[in-house]
């Protein structure tokens, strides 16, 4: 890309941030100089501007407030949260006031899910006074008392009771054990070899955290075992609704997540790292680079770290609003600053990945139980979970739970375990209708399936999948309709447009449930949407038109009883 285009656009995005941030959007002008800056064509700049969500949106307000729009939040407010910040700020979601005094900004999630509806003031979460005042709810106003309102996590041994609280989420990411970071890590450098490493990750069993599960020692080894220079990257770009789990790692306990991207590096070899955060989460990647110049001035990271050979640096890349750009190969694109499209594979990034170079992407969850592994051993942590799935989880309960929160637990533990020991089942008055798990691209089960174990591999004959292991409560007082709108809409809003199915079919989903309109209708609609499922399942390029496909099949199948009777449900408002 350096030969092709110019300079690395690693800071191309910070680039055209910093154009908007001076006059509220990104324009022609800005495209040409930042085109000259960088050494590219314009139409690649161009490109990337209309690509992100942040840049494409148009003109921002000097106040720029951001609201959630995932499931979450339309649980919780029905879908009415939207409808009446509009209403408080005075101004249309996607839209600036003609004075530019605010504008708003729907974002498909903010990750704050157990304390929905959620809204991001500037950069950080509106206040309960402010939001009491958006929403014109006195509850909101007691909800929360200040900004930046989670208290720094501790450290907790994971054993049950898991205590959680809306003001206080848990973190047990030690993962399990919770010793301070960079224990093992001089160490490593010292006298470790990387066969060492390598072996050890290789007997824990561990597998990717972000949702496919694949075998982290596979992917080290194949990147290993091609040519210098070699790349590791974090991958911090959770955009799951009902997902916090990442964000809450990356805030609270960022030096834990460097110490296991450092590991990683060393075992294949790389002595640059990169860890893109998206933007929706501004205090995540002003943690992490806080604990980059930290961790340098301790001398765990740059040139010859702890008197010792291994060269290795990280740098903090920041997105820009793209779901798809979590998907490891646009998350490269992203990095690199171009548009965050999904390519097909192979080649793999393990051989062709950052700037074309082997590179190893492993989501920051993974990464953050690395360092426990390579300290304790891999026999250890293979000890903790299931049979076919060793180790522990981060998984996230929403707002909808007596003790929402963020819970480690061990594979294999039933979903029933998770839903009434630890969430407390849901909080008065509500009734459970479904658990939405694995966010958008998991699916739906019913109360009965709750005893299904809490595995990576499909949960369901319908293809539920546990993702990244959020579980959101859906209560029965929200429309069948409405949930399945939302599925639709999320597709066609964050699909990433590279093949056909997935960017027309979305859309097509959002039309047939526009569609519903009673009993005789309904048949017709719920028929149609067959052949659509089949198509985007099978001729998907990536996972996220078959995760869409599968997510909306256990959906019709939970709902089916309700979905016969449904009318139509066109509003845009959070659904
Ligand atoms: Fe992009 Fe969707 Fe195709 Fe994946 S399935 S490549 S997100 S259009």
């Amino acid at each position: 890309l350096q030969e092709r285009l110019g300079r690395p656009g690693t800071r191309m995005l910070d680039r055209l941030r910093q154009a908007q941030d001076e006059d509220g959007r990104v324009d022609a002008d800005d495209l040409a100089q930042a085109a000259g800056e960088f050494g590219w064509p314009v139409a690649a700049v161009t490109g990337s501007a209309t690509y992100y969500a942040d840049f494409a949106e148009g003109r921002r307000g000097r106040r720029h407030v951001r609201v959630c729009e995932g499931t979450s939040c339309l649980v919780s407010s029905q879908g009415q949260h939207i409808a009446r910040l509009e209403r408080a700020l005075g101004v249309r979601l996607g839209e600036c006031a003609a004075d530019g005094s605010v504008s708003l900004q729907g974002v498909r999630c903010l990750g704050y899910c157990y304390d929905s509806p959620a809204v991001l003031d500037g950069e950080l979460p509106a206040s309960g006074e402010t939001l009491g005042g958006l929403f014109g709810d006195p509850l909101a106003a007691q909800r929360r008392t200040r900004p930046g309102w989670v208290e720094p996590l501790k450290m907790q041994a994971a054993q049950i009771p898991y205590a959680s609280a809306v003001e206080r989420p848990v973190v047990l990411a030690g993962l399990v054990g919770g010793e301070e970071p960079w224990a093992v890590w001089p160490s490593v450098v010292a006298a470790g070899s990387r066969e060492k490493v390598m072996s050890e990750i290789a007997a824990s069993g561990l597998r990717g955290r972000g949702g496919a599960g694949f075998p982290v020692a596979k992917k080290w080894s194949m990147t290993a075992g091609e040519p210098a220079p070699r790349y590791v990257v974090g991958n911090g770009d959770e955009g799951d609704p009902g997902s916090y789990g990442d964000r809450l790692l990356m805030e609270h306990d960022p030096h834990r997540i460097l110490e296991g991207l450092a590991l990683a590096g060393f075992a294949v070899g790389a002595r640059h790292g990169l860890i893109l955060v998206r933007s929706e989460y501004p205090t995540a990647a002003e943690r992490l680079r806080a604990a980059v110049a930290q961790a340098r001035q301790a001398g765990h990271l740059g040139k010859g770290v702890h008197d010792s050979p291994v060269d290795f640096d990280v740098e903090i890349v920041v997105g820009a609003g793209s779901y798809v750009a979590g998907e490891e190969t646009a998350l490269l694109h992203a990095l690199a600053g171009l548009r965050a499209a999904v390519r097909a594979r192979p080649p793999y990034p393990t051989s062709h990945g950052f700037l074309g170079r082997p590179t190893a992407v492993n989501n920051v969850e993974t990464l953050a139980a690395v360092p426990w592994i390579v300290r304790h051993g891999g026999a250890a942590y293979a000890r903790l979970g299931h049979p076919d799935e060793p180790g522990t989880k981060l998984v996230c309960l929403s707002q909808r739970f007596r003790r929402p929160g963020v819970y480690e637990v061990e594979f294999g533990v039933p979903l029933r375990h998770l839903v009434e020991d630890l969430g407390g089942g849901l909080r008065e008055p509500y009734q459970l209708r479904a658990v939405q798990v694995g966010g958008p691209l998991g699916g739906f089960l019913t109360p009965d399936q709750l005893d299904l174990p809490l595995l990576t591999r499909p949960l369901t004959e319908a293809g539920a999948a546990l993702g990244h292991a959020s579980l959101v409560a859906v209560d029965s007082t929200v429309p069948a309709a409405a949930i399945l709108r939302h599925a639709w809409a999320f597709g066609a809003a964050e699909s990433c447009g590279a093949c056909t199915p997935c960017r027309v079919g979305t859309r097509r989903g959002i039309e047939l449930v526009e569609r519903l309109g009673g009993p005789a209708q309904a048949a017709e609609v719920l028929a149609d949407h067959e052949p659509l499922l089949e198509v985007l399942n099978v001729a998907s390029l990536c996972a996220f038109g078959r995760g869409v496909a599968c997510a909306v099949r256990s959906l019709l199948r939970v709902y089916a009883s309700e979905l016969h009777q449904a009318t139509a449900f066109t509003s845009n408002r959070g659904a």
